[in-house]
């Protein structure tokens, strides 16, 4: 679906809301209405399942959003969680340097998919790989991406602003909105945001939001580990928000400046960390397949140049609306910030391995996903317009979430043929109020039926139950499937059962 249309829905249907709106809102952030809450609780619930539950040497975490300004000198963020920033002197527009080489990149991309398209409609039997590697003019483009991304991260990993300046020179990148190659110098901008503690004053006081939850974990690994007696290798899992002063924030919940990440570290033996690494790739990507995603939207982006604390990182992407773009990172980060924490906080962070009788610094592995950027990504790709038979037989349209049933807002809808006849919708609050008890329930008695079905798919309700004349009589319902829509005469007494096998987390692990 269309990205403003998504965009629109998410409004319309009560799941996100620009923040502050009333006084024409506050740039790149949102907040979640009611059936945003409940997805996204959902999805956190997915993920906390996943980790924690579900391995017995991954425990949790909720550490506190304002940690020791030390922290953030140790981690690297003081001195390096920069973004390169330019601005156009005509638009007055501003913009992150390494995106605009990146956009440049993409649209060569998209030639190549553009002639791959042209070419598979020729060919019968087209091998995309073999077409790829031998056609001239794609070999070219490859090649011409391939070295402009070098260069990138060349100037990215050594902070090189005036070849990043010089990059977007000889592109011959122009503005967007001016179309003005009239650009200022590039400078490095940090990303967090800082606040002052009311009873010191000056520099002394200085606090910031934390950029990333992980901060939170390093500095209490110790104590988690001492406390619940763990030996390596262990994780420690972390949901909270998240804060980054970003420079450019223009896709929706895609990027904003307050978010939540949902962070798991997990400590290992040094020399593992290649073992680990595949592990956690491998058993992320099945996370997000078991949602019943297709495939063919997720792909793993391995990095070639590395961040100063890794020593091996992938992404893995998404096929957002606007792009294959990062959706959650994989992070082998060895003992970079435990050793930087040590030699800042002179503290000893060892562990003692009873094994070998030895005292080391664990390596740490990480996965980081944002939890707002896997509700887009659940949003965008199971929101869907469907042509179906309306009750006279015609076409008509729908528009239908077809998300996995564990994850939806609401699991039944309650549903009386008629609202003005006391005895359906007292028989109907009944059942409301007996489903209640196990699931997230609407009952909705306003509308036709058809009308009252069509707004539960569209936010992704999997069952909706309809109470009329015959339940008084035999205690039967109709009960409707959301995607194929069959409507089938159950015992009251057999929902709880039919909708729980459906619903269930468990059903997600299974
Ligand atoms: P990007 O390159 O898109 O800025 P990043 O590489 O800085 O992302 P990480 O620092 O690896 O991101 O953070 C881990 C995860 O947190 C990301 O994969 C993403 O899902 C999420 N995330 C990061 N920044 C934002 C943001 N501004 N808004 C929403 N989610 C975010």
């Amino acid at each position: 679906m269309d990205f403003k249309k998504i965009v629109a829905h998410c409004k319309e249907y009560g799941f996100i809301f620009q923040s502050s709106e009333i006084y024409d809102g506050l740039s790149a952030t949102y907040d979640y209405g009611p059936n945003g809450v409940e997805l996204k609780n959902n999805i956190k619930k997915y993920w906390w399942m996943a980790m924690v539950q579900m391995h017995e040497n991954i425990v949790g975490l909720d550490a506190a959003i304002f940690m020791h300004p030390k922290t953030w000198k140790a981690s690297g963020h003081v001195d390096a969680f920069n973004d390169p920033l330019v601005d156009n002197k005509d638009s007055k527009k501003r913009y992150r340097a390494d995106v605009l080489v990146e956009d440049y990149m993409a649209k060569i991309e998209a030639k190549i998919k553009k002639d791959v398209d042209k070419a598979r409609k020729r060919f019968d039997d087209f091998d995309e790989e073999m077409f790829k590697k031998t056609n001239g003019r794609i070999v070219a483009r490859q090649e011409e991406i391939d070295k402009i991304s070098n260069r990138l991260a060349t100037a990215m990993t050594d902070g090189n602003m005036e070849e990043m300046y010089q990059m977007i020179m000889d592109l011959g990148i122009a503005c967007p909105v001016s179309g003005s190659k009239n650009w200022t110098e590039v400078r490095q901008f940090n990303l967090m945001f800082s606040t002052q503690l009311g009873n010191i004053a000056g520099s002394e006081g200085k606090l910031y939001l934390r950029p990333e939850t992980a901060q939170g974990i390093f500095v209490n690994y110790l104590n988690v580990q001492k406390s619940t007696r763990q030996k390596l290798p262990f994780g420690i899992a972390q949901i909270g928000k998240a804060f980054r002063n970003e420079i450019v924030a223009r896709q929706f919940i895609f990027r904003m400046r307050e978010f939540e990440q949902m962070e798991m570290q997990y400590f290992i033996k040094p020399g593992t960390q290649k073992k680990w690494f595949d592990y956690w790739k491998d058993a992320r990507m099945t996370w997000h397949k078991n949602l019943g995603i297709p495939a063919d939207k997720y792909r793993f982006h391995d990095h070639a140049n590395l961040a100063h604390y890794a020593d091996a990182a992938t992404d893995i992407e998404f096929d957002f609306p606007f792009g294959m773009k990062e959706l959650e990172g994989i992070h082998s980060r060895t003992d970079f910030d435990l050793k930087a924490h040590e030699e800042l906080s002179g503290k000893k962070l060892q562990y003692f391995d009873p094994e070998t009788n030895e005292n080391y610094v664990p390596y740490v592995l990480e996965t980081s996903i944002g939890a707002d950027r896997m509700f887009l990504a659940v949003m965008s790709s199971t929101l869907q317009e469907e042509t179906v038979p309306d009750a006279k037989g015609n076409d008509s349209t729908r528009i239908v979430m077809k998300l996995h049933p564990a994850i939806a807002p609401v699991k039944v809808a309650i549903l009386p043929l008629l609202k003005n006849r006391e005895e359906l919708t007292s028989k109907a609050r009944a059942v409301f109020d007996k489903l209640k008890l196990s699931f997230n329930c609407q009952y909705d008695e306003k509308d036709a039926v058809g009308r009252r079905y069509r707004r539960q798919d569209a936010i992704g309700t999997p069952f909706c139950v309809t109470i009329d004349f015959d339940t008084l009589e035999d205690d039967t319902v109709t009960i409707r499937e959301r995607d194929s829509m069959e409507q089938t005469r159950v015992k009251i007494d057999e929902i709880a059962g039919i909708v729980g096998e459906k619903v269930a987390m468990k059903s997600l692990f299974e």
